[in-house]
This record gives C-alpha cells, structure tokens and sequence, in this order.
C-alpha cells in the first residue's frame, strides 16, 4: 500500500534507521501505519500529540541471561528478554515464545501486533511479548524444567497479576506454563494468576487450551455467514500442528469442513479422506513426534517433505496457524489459481504483505491475525478472572464467550472498515478499530509514556 501521509513515512524511516536489523518489526509497523491515514486526516489530536511515535516504542525492554546445565552436566547460557510495549489500557499481557528465532525485532512486532489484538478483545488488556532463543526440541522433560526455572528466576521480578501476565506461544505450551509457575510460586510465596495457560488442577481454565484455534474458526465463520455461506463442505488446509493448528483444525472439522492437509517445519501430510486429528493430537500433544508419522497410520495419506508444499494443495480456505512469513507472494499466487476463496490467519503475521495485497486484488475473503488469532488472550483474560475471583467456568460458558467476542470482534472491524472507505479491507479495518481505543486511553492519561 502506498503511504501519502508525510508524517507517517518520516516515522518508519526513522524506525527503519534506528534499528535496521528489525525487519519483521518494520513490517507490522508499516501495515498499522499505512492504514490509518484517513483517520489521522479525521482526528489530528492523534499526530498533535504524538501517539504514533509513542505507540511504536515499548514501554520497557528486559533482556537477561538464562543459564541452565543439561542432563549430561553441560551448562548452556540462552537470553531472554520480555517486551513490555504498551499498558495503557491494562495490565501487559502476551505470550512467551521459546525458538531459536527469537530476537528482539521478533518479540517487537509480535508485542506491536499484540496492541492491536488486545485491544479488539473488548477486554482491559495492555500488550507484552517475550520469550527466549532455547529450543525445547529435542530436550529431556528434566532440561526443559531446568530451563524455565532459570529463565522464571529472572522473570518473576518484572510480572505480577496486575503488572504482567505472560502466557504461552511457540514452543511454550502446558508443560513449560507449568514448570514456570512452579518457580514463580516458589520465589514469590504467591499463588496467584500470574501465567495463563495453567494445567486446570492448578487455576487454568477450561477451553483455554482450544481458545485460539476455536476463535480463529468462529471469526471465520463470521466471514462465511456474511457471504451467506458456511464451513459445511468446503476443503480446508491448516498449517502448523501446534496448539492453534490442532483446534483450529478440530472446530472446522465440527462445523462441516474437511481438513486435507496439516504441516509442521519439516514438512506437510495429505489425507484426502479428511485428517484424524485424534491422531494428529496423538503424535504432536503426547508423543512429542513429527508429523510424518501420520502416514503410518493412515494408508493412502501422503507425506511431503517441504512445510511450503502445503500452499500448493487445492483448497477453499486456507488458515496458516504456524509462523510468520510462512505464506508469501508465490505461494498465494498458487493458492489463487488452484481456487482459493478466503484466508485467515491463525498465525501472527504468517502472510507477507505481498501475498495480502494479492489475495485483496483477487477478492480473496482475508481475515487477518490481529483478529483471527484474538481468542486465545479473550479467554487468557477470563482466566485471570477465574484466578481473582477463585470461581470456575465451566467448558460450555467459557466457549459461549468466546463466540460472542469473535462475533464482536469482526463486526467492530467490519464496521471500522466501512465507516474509513475501506470496504472489503479486513486488516486496515482491524488495525482502525484495535488502535482507536488504545490512542484515546494514551491521549487521556497525558504525556507520561
Ligand atoms: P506451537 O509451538 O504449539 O506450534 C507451532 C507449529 O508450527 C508447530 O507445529 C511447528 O512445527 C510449526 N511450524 C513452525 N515453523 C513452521 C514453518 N516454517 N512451517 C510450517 N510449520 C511450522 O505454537 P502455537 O500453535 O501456539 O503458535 C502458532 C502461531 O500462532 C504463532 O505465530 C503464535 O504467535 C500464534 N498465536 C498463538 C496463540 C496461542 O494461544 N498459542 C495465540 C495467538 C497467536 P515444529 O514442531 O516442527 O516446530
């Protein structure tokens, strides 16, 4: 998208200049930014007071050491850091990511992106992101324990359950939540809801573990409903056999779709009779596996041995739930020609800004992450209610809710794309409606941050 607001183009040059490594970071801020042009033109206070300058700048930034010695006795030395980027309407609240990856760039547009999300939620939450460059793959259950002790005995001075939540995200799922909040209880004499994503024995909450796959289908099925249409028939591929992926692919399963292809970063399986995702569950959430070894149970199933191949299987809705960038110009290219229809991101920011702009040109339905994926810290937000009022939710309450946020979330970005001339512009719609609240609350409280 061409951006013709000069104030706006000085910014991301700045940002551009100041921390040049930061690609993905540059990315995220060029597509909120570029969007919001007509409503900088309606409302003026917002560059008076220079609300994109501090918006685009963490609050705080803590990068530490963890050290922690293997099962053979060898020490390892990994860092971590925590981006606290913008508290103005709650409490940070984000997930941790655990992967070879992380950086800072990384954890900036992730925790930039997480503005914008909390914000569509409807719910009192400020936005952080964190994580570490440890790769719990291939570890023992006892040197993943170590790990998140030591990266927990740093942690625990910069979080509380009003200050900073932390929850989970790649690579950090129930069992390393669990194991960092043994440490921080440990440290802090304090049982309280400072992690979400919590086993359900110790303050976690039902239909957490489903929440963000679950949203993602019922944000899309909101897309569908307005088309007249729904999930029942239509052939849907899903990247990732992560947390999102599974329950994304399980709920469209149940409301009708048939899921022919999931992947995972060494490669992708085809089941044209439609995946098992009991299986699929059985080898990535227990057995810890690949997901090649899903062919050895369902005959006929295929298996690829490139992640990327998944684009190219002919599909109606297409959901990358794995990682960023995944999703670029020529694999949206093929997607298109093989009769793709609509693209939602489970994902934060799987699909590259070319690839959108194609799918937009080509009126491919898009719902972008900022929406899609918002269910998952709805519900965390839920949880840390349950934990402050030591009352439980049930499955079924917890679920309703979410569907009614997922609801409201698209019609509010719907709404904002109609009411700034951007009709059929999802994500420009997403990134009015999650900004808006958030500037307001920062205009409010004066220049302080
Ligand atoms: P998980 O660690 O549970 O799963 C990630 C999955 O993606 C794994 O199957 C992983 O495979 C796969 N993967 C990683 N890189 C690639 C790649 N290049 N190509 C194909 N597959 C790949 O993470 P989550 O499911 O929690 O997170 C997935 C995405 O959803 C992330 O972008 C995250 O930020 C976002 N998200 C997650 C939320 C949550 O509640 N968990 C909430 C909102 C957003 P492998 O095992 O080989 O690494």
């Amino acid at each position: 998208m061409q951006i013709k607001n000069k104030n706006i183009k000085k910014i991301i040059e700045r940002v551009v200049k100041k921390d040049p490594l930061e690609k993905e970071f540059h990315q995220a801020i060029g597509e909120v930014l570029c969007s919001l042009e007509p409503l900088l033109e309606k409302c003026p206070e917002y560059e008076d007071f220079a609300v994109l300058e501090r918006i685009i700048e963490p609050e705080r930034t803590v990068i530490f050491r963890v050290s922690w010695m293997d099962d053979k006795g060898k020490v390892h030395v990994n860092r971590g850091m925590r981006i606290e980027f913008n508290s103005a309407i709650g409490p940070y609240k984000g997930g941790l990511r655990f992967h070879p990856s992380v950086n800072v760039g990384i954890m900036k547009f992730l925790g930039f992106e997480q503005i914008f999300k909390n914000s569509l939620t409807g719910l009192p939450i400020g936005s952080g992101k964190g994580g570490s460059d440890f790769d719990p793959k291939g570890k023992s259950d006892t040197e993943v324990m170590r790990f998140c002790q030591s990266f927990m005995t740093e942690l625990q001075r910069h979080i509380g359950p009003n200050t900073d939540i932390p929850a989970g995200d790649i690579g950090v799922g129930p069992r390393e939540i669990g194991y960092m909040y043994g440490q921080y209880r440990r440290l802090r004499n304090d049982f309280t809801g400072v992690l979400t994503g919590k086993g359900l024995s110790y303050g976690g909450l039902l239909a957490r573990k489903e929440a963000t796959g679950f949203g993602l289908i019922y944000f899309v099925r909101e897309i569908l409903k307005d088309k007249k249409d729904t999930f029942e028939g239509k052939t849907v591929t899903v990247s990732g056999s992560g947390n999102v992926a599974i329950y994304a692919a399980q709920k469209a399963i149940e409301l009708g779709g048939k899921v022919v292809a999931m992947s995972d970063s060494d490669g992708c399986v085809f089941d044209s009779k439609g995946i098992d995702i009991e299986t699929v569950k059985k080898i990535k959430e227990v057995e810890r596996k690949r997901i090649k070894e899903y062919t050895k149970s369902h005959l006929g199933s295929k298996y690829y041995e490139n992640c990327k191949g998944i684009w190219t299987i002919k599909t109606d809705i297409a959901l990358p739930c794995a990682t960023q960038n995944e999703l670029d110009e020529k694999a949206a290219k093929t997607l298109i020609e093989n009769g793709c229809r609509l693209v939602a991101e489970g994902a934060n920011m799987p699909c590259t800004p070319e690839a959108i702009e194609l799918f937009q040109k080509n009126s491919v339905l898009f719902g972008p992450a900022k929406a899609g994926n918002a269910g998952g810290v709805a519900i965390s937000t839920i949880e840390m209610a349950q934990n402050n009022s030591h009352y439980p939710w049930t499955f079924e309450e917890v679920d309703t809710k979410l569907q009614e946020i997922m609801t409201n979330i698209y019609k509010n970005i719907k709404k904002a794309s109609l009411d700034y001339g951007f009709e059929n512009n999802l994500v420009a719609g997403a990134n009015i409606a999650g900004f808006v609240k958030v500037a307001d609350a920062m205009l409010a409280q004066g220049v302080s941050h």
